[in-house]
């Protein structure tokens, strides 16, 4: 796969007490620097600016008003956005913010021109940061969770591959967290057979989407003949090891 588009879960960025990781996005860096040096472009759909928002204004977290929630995105993408370029500069790579929303995808002018903003980026060896526009996305008009976005990203730079990092192995039969017992799911040809055959928990700690929407982002890209994997995004060297078929996963085709 040439064309890589890997999407990061609040779960994967957020350190237990809700800081950004600093040495996640260091080995982050590394393996991007690393597959792009062997020629591989990168796009990298990111999650985090709520939670980064509450860790920086800790007394706002109680408050569920949609305001406060656009307000902590605010506050937190640009902390986000600081740690990935921090990161990011050691390897002497360039990061891009592109904050979309739903209406970028849905009107064919927007979508055309987000679409050579990402070509451009990307020519330039620049890596792309997407996150969905919180500030400006109401809650009725949001696409809502990153899974969705980062499938729309694939399909719209006809990405190669789809890799979703969360903090588990894969799809399993029953929820991993609550089930000491539950089988990884290694393989998935029919997202609907898949359906009927596990059970669907309930999202955890900082998570949005769940484990349903990484399933609809599978059918998303499937449908335009991508490939989706989904797998523990906080092991060490993952992406590398992923490519190389040693790691634990689940592969969408
Ligand atoms: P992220 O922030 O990485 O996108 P989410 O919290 O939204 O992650 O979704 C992943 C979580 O879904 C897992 O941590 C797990 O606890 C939960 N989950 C529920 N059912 C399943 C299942 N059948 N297989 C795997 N994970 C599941």
């Amino acid at each position: 796969s040439k064309k890589i588009v890997i999407k990061i879960g609040s779960n994967t960025i957020a350190n237990a007490d809700g800081t950004i990781c600093r040495e996640f996005l260091q080995g982050l860096a590394k393996q991007v620097n690393f597959l792009m040096k062997q020629g591989k472009q990168i796009v990298i759909v990111s999650s985090g600016a709520r939670i980064a928002g509450v860790s920086t204004i800790g007394k706002w977290m109680r408050k569920e008003d949609m305001h406060y929630k656009q307000a902590l995105c605010a506050i937190g993408q640009v902390e986000l956005m600081d740690a990935y370029r921090k990161a990011f500069e050691t390897q002497q790579l360039h990061i891009g913010q592109m904050l979309l929303t739903r209406e970028d995808f849905c009107d064919a002018h927007r979508t055309l021109n987000i679409r050579n903003t990402l070509f451009t980026l990307v020519d330039e060896g620049v890596v792309p940061v997407v996150n969905e526009n919180d500030t400006v996305s109401v809650d009725e008009i949001r696409i809502g969770d990153n899974d969705t976005l980062a499938a729309l990203t694939a399909n719209l730079w006809n990405a190669d591959l789809l890799i979703l990092f969360s903090d588990i192995d894969g799809i399993y039969d029953k929820n991993p967290k609550e089930n000491k017992s539950a089988k990884l799911v290694e393989e998935v040809k029919s997202i609907n057979q898949l359906i009927k055959n596990i059970e669907i928990g309930d999202v955890n700690s900082f998570g949005t989407g769940g484990i349903s929407t990484k399933i609809e982002a599978a059918r998303t890209v499937n449908d335009y003949g991508i490939p989706m994997i989904l797998t523990n995004g906080k092991k060490e060297n993952i992406l590398l090891k992923l490519l190389e078929d040693k790691e634990k996963a689940t592969i969408f085709w």
